[in-house]
């Protein structure tokens, strides 16, 4: 198989990450009332909600100005932190794919690491400190790794996949530098960052849509 995305199946997969999100309500909601203050699931199915409503809008966009509607929607529709950050992400991503009618894996590659440079500079935060940056970042890098190994499509996206799940399950014996987790007494530890969960949960939902379809 090779990749090829068009903005189609894009708005296909956001319907299937905003199930998956609707879906882990009590899990999410959980994790961020222990570590945060329980809204996370709140804000992510919100802004996930508000995408669906508007694909009629969307679908008439290019690929670019889809990209950046959807980070203008999910900042004015998703309050907390990761409104901004999910909005800021999409917005820098929308610049990556320019005239594109097709993401191919390399493109892929380059509105993952725009997506994370968007989050790293909007929230001031790095690797390590025990947020969403923490899966997509190691799913970047081990997508790096396996496209400079010339590693079939299949295997570069399982790489994707691992490697942000990998990061996310590390976040649980972080302790916070960043967000509100930073304020509890244990700095979190012990516990997943829940936005480092959903952000695994998106990459999880693209990386299975894009092996399936
Ligand atoms: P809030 O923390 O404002 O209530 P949410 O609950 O929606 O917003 O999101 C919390 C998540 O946002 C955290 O679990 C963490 O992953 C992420 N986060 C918080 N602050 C930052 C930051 N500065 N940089 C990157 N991610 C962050
Ligand atoms: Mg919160």
């Amino acid at each position: 198989m090779k990749v090829e995305i068009t903005k189609e199946q894009y708005l296909t997969y956001i319907e299937k990450v905003s199930e998956k999100i609707a879906s882990e309500k009590n899990y999410i909601t959980e994790l961020d009332s222990i570590t945060g203050d329980g809204d996370h699931w709140v804000n992510m199915n919100m802004g996930f909600q508000k995408l669906i409503s508007s694909k009629s809008d969307l679908e008439q966009l290019s690929f670019n100005q889809m990209f950046k509607k959807i980070g203008m929607l999910i900042m004015s529709t998703v309050g907390g932190s990761s409104g901004v950050l999910y909005g800021s992400a999409y917005i820098k991503a929308a610049s990556e794919i320019g005239d594109a009618e097709i993401i191919d894996l390399a493109l892929l590659l380059k509105v993952f690491e725009a997506k994370l440079n968007g989050i790293m500079e909007r929230g001031n935060a790095k690797p390590g400190d025990k947020t969403m940056i923490d899966s997509l970042y190691r799913g970047v890098e081990k997508f790096k790794e396996a496209i400079s190994a010339n590693k079939s499509d299949k295997e570069v996206l399982m790489a994707f996949k691992e490697g942000a799940q990998q990061g996310m399950q590390d976040t649980k014996e972080m302790e916070a530098a960043k967000g509100r987790a930073y304020y509890q007494t244990n700095k979190g530890v012990g516990h997943l960052d829940p936005g480092a969960v959903t952000m695994y949960y998106q990459i999880e939902a693209l990386v299975d849509f894009l092996l399936t379809s």
